[in-house]
């Protein structure tokens, strides 16, 4: 039988919006939907008093990848923004991830050599042999002093879970650096988009049918009769189901704030990480465009439970949830006209990049 799209993509984010874009370059129809009232997914900004404000949470994109990097300059321009974001715990300013300026504030030190001492003075007095968990990886990495003021309260927060419960890759993605750079990551490549994230989906998206407030498991019958495949970047316990069990997610809540003033925090992104304040970030959207507007909009970033119905923000990769995964990824491998991908699909801690190189691989591989 005729069908009128040969792909149906589910979720209008960075992963469903490249999939669209190169399959469109390649003549196949596609049909995108998305739940949300808008595209985008989790990179979707909404302009405020003439500022992008990251809607889902602050976005850079980082990468080390140039074929990526020149990929995503192809829709808009990047600019010169290198995220160095402080912590604040209990009033005392770090900067981070963990570097000489932060060894130097906490301890007084000067050279890489003393940090390096106290470092593994630390870590000998805990014996941590082969890191197991999150705590344990992040005292071998730089010591309990840092481990308390830095790491421990504002991960309790973000995850809902004791340290000692969580995955200890979790910690490996912030750098420890032996040098005074203040730069969150260690890629080659950073910006953020002129124009903001909308361009980049919005020029990934043209010329595809796009229909919003649209949800898949709503409407599942008359969407699966119009086209060929499905490519599905929505929670894959929900897609089956959740035949066997529910995957944990962490969520998040967004309290936005618009100040009459130019300048709130002298930096777009401002950690809290003691235990007792609720949020874990605030956000000044405009310093990631080097805004000069009059006033300034702030988001402060709560971390919540997560139960069905709400965003699903970060997959909690612990064991448990992993094991359960591998059971709907052996279903997902068996199925013939469904492609999974993307964070949500993949139940992975995906960066936009890792992303964009996913949904470049599954289009070679399968159109
Ligand atoms: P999403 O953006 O989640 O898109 C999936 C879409 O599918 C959603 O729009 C959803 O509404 C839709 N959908 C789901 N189910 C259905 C359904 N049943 N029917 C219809 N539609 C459906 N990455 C970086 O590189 N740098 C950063 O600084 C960074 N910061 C982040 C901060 C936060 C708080 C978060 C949560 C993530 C951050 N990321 C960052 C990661 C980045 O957001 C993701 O890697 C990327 O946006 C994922 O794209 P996606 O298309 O897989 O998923
Ligand atoms: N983290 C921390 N203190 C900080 C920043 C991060 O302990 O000031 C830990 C925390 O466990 C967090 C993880 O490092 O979940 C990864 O941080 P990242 O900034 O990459 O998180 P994301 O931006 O993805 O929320």
């Amino acid at each position: 039988m005729f069908k009128k799209y040969d792909y149906l993509i589910v979720g209008a984010g960075l992963f469903g919006a490249t999939f669209a874009f190169e399959a469109n370059k390649k003549g196949k129809k596609c049909l995108v939907i998305d739940r949300r009232t808008h595209i985008g997914g989790n990179v979707y900004c909404e302009s405020v008093e003439g500022i992008n404000v990251h809607k889902y949470g602050a976005h850079i994109f980082h990468t080390s990848n140039k074929k990526i990097w020149e990929y995503v300059n192809q829709f808009t321009e990047f600019n010169r923004y290198t995220n160095s974001p402080i912590a604040n715990y209990n009033g005392e300013i770090y900067n981070l991830p963990f570097n000489m300026n932060t060894f130097n504030k906490l301890w007084g030190v000067t050279t890489p050599q003393e940090a390096m001492d106290k470092i593994n003075e630390q870590k000998a007095r805990y014996g941590i042999e082969q890191p197991k968990n999150l705590e344990e990886q992040a005292i071998s990495l730089v010591g309990t002093d840092i481990y308390e003021k830095l790491i421990k309260g504002y991960t309790e927060k973000q995850w809902g879970r004791s340290a000692t419960e969580l995955p200890s890759f979790i910690i490996k993605r912030l750098p420890v650096r032996f040098t005074y750079d203040n730069n969150y990551f260690n890629d080659k490549y950073q910006g953020i988009p002129e124009g903001g994230y909308n361009v980049i989906i919005e020029k990934m998206l043209e010329g595809t049918v796009v229909k919003l407030n649209t949800d898949f498991f709503k409407n599942r019958d008359e969407l699966e009769a119009q086209t060929e495949k499905i490519v599905f970047t929505g929670m894959i316990d929900e897609f089956y189901n959740y035949q066997f069990g529910k995957l944990e997610y962490r969520s998040l809540n967004f309290e936005n704030e618009v100040i009459d003033s130019e300048n709130y925090q002298g930096n777009a992104v401002v950690n809290f990480t003691d235990r007792e304040t609720p949020y874990t970030r605030v956000i000044e959207h405009k310093h990631f465009e080097f805004g000069t507007q009059d006033k300034t909009v702030i988001t402060r970033e709560y971390p919540a439970e997560w139960s069905p119905g709400d965003e699903p923000y970060y997959p909690i990769n612990n064991d448990e949830n992993n094991k359960l995964f591998k059971k709907y990824k052996e279903l997902a491998d068996n199925e013939g006209n469904v492609i999974f991908g993307g964070r949500l699909a993949d139940y992975k801690y995906y960066d936009m990049h890792h992303v964009i190189a996913h949904a470049l691989h599954t289009v070679t591989k399968y159109i």
